[in-house]
């Protein structure tokens, strides 16, 4: 550990380090501070991976056990008196008078908040490209996009602006970032952790989980996340606590990998990567067999039917009455909905919310939504009866590496497939944690580990295991 250089430390060592007074919880919170706002002031934009800055430091008593280590969050989590956007001109500027249950219960942890991350506008994205406030870039190669929607997190950590992220997972929004990046990125089981205060999506499918640099950071994060909520009907008791991982083997450990997920689609250098961490999860131990999803490759025609169907219902509330933006100039109530709605959202939005609102249509519903539903119950059996052979399912992240910035933004459908790996286990509901796992063409390439609901303690295990036989270097996006 070197507590000369409080920015090297993860944020596990950064504890340490604080509770064995190596280090101010003060001195930690300035130097990310600083070198957050500096990247925020850059004469060249920087990263543009924060959309606010802490002004001050917390209090100087931080409680343990997370002793002051700072925490970035997506801007879509509701944090009282702090901007609170989604990365939409529609609440630019707007203030909850609350905060969300995740947000309280880290802070109450002693994980105070140094920022609020840039973000696809509600989270709808795979680039970060689709936010008000302008896009985020990849500290990796600054012409090429960080992933999305929790594009600003991913960035924030990977240079080092930041120990450790929230960020949220729709239909990828975690992992696929944490791929591009080149950190690790957990979306946790559907309801294991509450959605109170977070800017809804699509609620069946929203999930908070940690960004991180490594799978125990994940796992410390996780640990003060996980639990049943008064505030969500969907949330639920986590049956056990999140233990730090230590797996370094995987004896024993039977791993699926899906034909559908790991062929047509994926480039070349992806998969190569990725059979290379086969093979070292094979010299660990562990037994690689083939398994079947075939319902997978349906996966992003149901998903892209049913977000937008629930976006089209969680978006209604936008209508320049409640909060956020109103447009001026009309003198009729109708026409002050249109013109707020025509002027506060962005075109990807007002796409998703066309496409949902015609799914949910009733001529439509039973050929649209309703169908989609049925191939989302075929998904989680898929999964189900994979899990009854394998413990874990491997599978890239991301079918591609970090992409240039502008190269997908006119072509919708090239931008949906980037979430080709990791929506079927958002619409499964389970647990899948993305770690880096090599470099192609020099950027990070992402490796999934999805495991069944509630696994998350075995899925870290064994994510550590591979993270310690992978030995993958992140220093070369620190700035
Ligand atoms: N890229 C996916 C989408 O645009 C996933 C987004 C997310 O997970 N929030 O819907």
């Amino acid at each position: 550990m070197n507590a000369t250089d409080p920015l090297a430390l993860s944020a596990g060592e950064a504890v340490e380090a604080i509770s064995a007074g190596l280090l101010s919880s003060r001195e930690l919170f300035e130097a990310y501070r600083a070198r957050a706002e500096a990247d925020r002031a850059a004469a060249d934009g920087g990263l543009n991976c924060f959309t606010w800055v802490a002004e001050q430091p917390p209090g100087e008593d931080q409680p343990p056990p997370l002793h002051g280590v700072p925490l970035a969050i997506k801007d879509l989590f509701c944090t009282e008196g702090v901007p609170s956007q989604s990365g939409s001109r529609m609440l630019e500027g707007y203030l909850p008078p609350y905060t969300a249950t995740v947000v309280s219960a880290l802070a109450g942890a002693g994980a105070p908040l140094l920022g609020k991350t840039n973000q696809d506008e509600f989270a709808m994205g795979s680039s970060t490209e689709n936010s008000a406030f302008g896009a985020a870039r990849n500290p990796w190669d600054r012409e090429r996009v960080p992933g999305g929607s929790s594009g600003g997190s991913a960035a924030a950590v990977a240079a080092g602006l930041a120990p450790w992220a929230l960020g949220t997972d729709t239909g990828g929004s975690i992992r696929q970032p944490a791929a591009l990046c080149g950190i690790v990125g957990l979306k946790p089981t559907y309801g294991a952790v509450s959605r109170y205060g977070m800017i809804a999506f699509a609620s069946s499918l929203d999930q908070a989980g940690p960004m991180t640099r490594n799978v125990g950071d994940a796992a410390l994060m996780l640990r003060h996340m996980v639990g049943r909520d008064r505030c969500d009907a969907t949330s639920l008791a986590f049956p056990e606590e999140i233990a730090l991982p230590t797996g370094e083997r995987l004896d024993g450990v039977r791993l699926g990998v899906p034909e559908e997920l790991t062929g047509e689609g994926i480039e070349g250098g992806v998969l190569e990567s990725f059979h290379a961490a086969l093979a070292r999860a094979q010299e660990l131990g562990a037994e690689v067999q083939d398994v079947h999803l075939p319902h997978a490759p349906h996966a992003l025609s149901a998903y892209y039917v049913l977000a937008p169907a629930e976006c089209s219902s969680n978006l209604a509330r936008f209508d320049g009455v409640r909060y956020g933006l109103r447009a001026a100039g009309a003198d009729q109530l109708l026409d002050m909905y249109t013109r707020t709605r025509h002027d506060g959202f962005g075109a990807e939005v007002k796409r998703r919310i066309m496409l949902g609102t015609y799914a949910l249509s009733s001529g439509y519903y039973e050929a649209y939504y309703a169908r989609a539903q049925r191939v989302r119950t075929k998904i989680a059996d898929d999964f189900r009866t994979a899990f009854e052979q394998v413990h874990f399912i491997l599978a890239p992240t991301s079918p591609s590496v970090a992409f240039k910035l502008g190269e997908k933004t006119g072509d919708p459908l090239a931008m949906y497939l980037n979430d080709y790996c990791t929506v079927p286990m958002s619409l499964a509901g389970i647990p899948a944690i993305s770690i880096p796992c090599g470099l192609s063409e020099g950027l990070p390439v992402g490796l999934q580990i999805a495991g069944p609901a509630f696994s998350e303690n075995r899925m870290l295990d064994a994510a550590h295991a591979m993270e310690q036989a992978l030995d993958f270097d992140a220093a070369a996006a620190r700035v």
